[in-house]
């Protein structure tokens, strides 16, 4: 018995000894990191003074009335950005919305300096894409998610809400909301609880005792928030109450539900029967739209098909495939779709789900002209950098909304960036299609380069990427497919070319 007491009692003192060594080698460590992160953070000014590539700031109108879409980006190799925010014309909401811009922008720049110092490699990357939701009340919430990577395992990601009431420049918060009714806010912190509770996606990534904590009720607690007029939707960090591979919390309360905690200007509009035949009308009218349009595609194929026959007596048919990323774009995508009309070409549209959401009338238009749907995930992440789950998730939400928007399935998936490993082939569910033909249109944004890479290098066979965001891009497409036609080349889409 001794001889055990003993034995246990220097291993315990082994084990003490060993766990101090760590911690101090640990501490040691942390402490040589932190130092050279406050030396780079202290020398901003020179870091900017080393020029990077150029920035290119554009500005479109968006399908709201008085907010226009500002798209900056970069890109610069090692440090590349594309940040997408919100434009009125009230200063404080423009400067509060730049406010968080700059930060995050300039945040990311600063790591990735750092990284460049102590000689880390990896290419960061920074994404911010917003949604606007619209309420009756005329309140605009705008959702801000901002991914961020800059080298290690894996990236950040933030939702940041924004309000505005175009007409008069203010701003809702949760307390217009609730009239500032302390009990109000009390029974909601409840709903919210109770729904983190039943939310199947969140079961195995929720630490109880910080749910607790994150939603005690308080009125910082839930600022960050949007209000449509089917639900009051709350977000909260990333590894807060649910650990990080889970992203941000959202948590949606349908309005029925809290509608009794709102002040009488939220409150929803009297219930109208046509409201729930109308959710399901899309689906339900898309059995006999896609039957439609199928015929349409079925006699387009015939016409492929023969002249692919013809072509085997005389010259050879050569097959090109044009394919568009990044929208679908209001503008942009219009155009694109009245030239190609114009040739009779079918091409391929790889997009993003979120713009899919802002502009599902594109989408479908799209869809209409007969053109085959491609998926180019929801946000532009890049999805190897990612974990499983999360990817799946941006392609599956994407090909939800495209399917919901069309009535059409989306039948090829293009990687953001082109980059796929084994993991994101895995979870895409769908055709991996890149490119072998890149016209770097969104690098020459000048209609007369489009045509050169073309020139240059298409084969038969080739699939060429171009995007539907650019002016340039709607510009120069004319030359490219009477080029293209010239030279014998049928336009097939991505799935006919195999
Ligand atoms: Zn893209």
């Amino acid at each position: 018995m001794k001889k055990t007491q003993r034995r246990r009692r220097s291993f315990w003192i082994d084990i003490t000894f060993s766990v101090t060594i760590i911690a101090l080698t640990a501490a040691a460590i942390y402490l040589i990191f932190t130092t050279q992160k406050q030396e780079a953070a202290a020398s901003p000014d020179k870091q900017k003074k080393k020029a990077l590539a150029p920035t290119i700031i554009e500005t479109i109108d968006s399908n709201y009335p008085g907010i226009k879409i500002i798209t900056e980006t970069s890109n610069d190799p090692f440090a590349p950005y594309a940040i997408q925010y919100p434009q009125s014309i009230h200063t404080a909401f423009n400067d509060e919305v730049l406010t968080y811009i700059n930060d995050a922008r300039d945040n990311y720049l600063v790591l990735m300096k750092e990284n460049k110092k102590l000689g880390i490699e990896t290419n960061g990357e920074l994404n911010v894409s917003f949604e606007t939701l619209a309420h009756h009340s005329g309140n605009y919430s705008f959702v801000l998610v901002t991914s961020m990577f800059t080298g290690g395992k894996a990236g950040t990601s933030e939702i940041r809400s924004f309000h505005l009431n175009p007409e008069n420049g203010e701003s809702i918060t949760l307390s217009d909301l609730l009239g500032g009714n302390q009990i109000h806010l009390e029974k909601l912190a409840l709903l919210i609880q109770e729904a983190i509770a039943q939310d199947a996606a969140l079961e195995n990534y929720v630490r109880p005792e910080a749910v607790k904590q994150y939603t005690k009720v308080d009125w910082p607690h839930f600022e960050n928030f949007a209000l449509t007029d089917d639900s009051l939707v709350f977000y909260f960090k990333e590894d807060s109450f649910a650990v990080r591979v889970a992203g941000p919390p959202i948590v949606a309360l349908p309005i029925e539900k809290v509608d009794r905690l709102l002040t009488a200007k939220f409150k929803a509009v009297p219930e109208e029967s046509e409201k729930e035949d109308g959710a399901e009308q899309p689906n339900a009218g898309s059995p006999m739209e896609q039957s439609e349009n199928e015929g349409d595609n079925v006699d387009q194929q015939d016409v492929n098909d023969q002249e692919v026959a013809d072509g085997k007596e005389g010259a050879p048919v050569k097959k090109v495939a044009l394919t568009f990323d990044d929208g679908p774009d209001p503008k942009v995508t219009v155009q694109i779709l009245e030239i190609l009309d114009r040739y009779d070409a079918k091409a391929t549209f790889f997009m993003l789900g979120s713009r899919v959401e802002y502009y599902p009338e594109i989408a479908r238009q799209v869809a209409e002209a007969g053109h085959e749907l491609g998926n180019h995930s929801w946000n532009h992440p890049d999805l190897t950098k990612m974990t499983a789950e999360k990817a799946k998730n941006e392609i599956q939400r994407t090909s939800q909304i495209i399917e919901k928007v069309t009535g059409k399935k989306s039948t090829a998936f293009r990687p953001p960036y082109g980059a796929v490993n084994t993991q994101v082939r895995n979870v895409a569910g769908l055709p991996v299609v890149l490119w072998d033909v890149d016209t770097l249109d969104w690098n020459y944004r000048d209609a007369k380069q489009l045509i050169g890479k073309v020139e240059s290098s298409t084969k038969d066979g080739s699939i060429i990427l171009m995007h539907d965001i650019h002016q340039s891009t709607a510009d120069g497409l004319d030359a490219v497919l009477d080029y293209l036609q010239n030279e014998g080349y049928v336009f097939v889409t991505v799935s006919e070319m195999e």
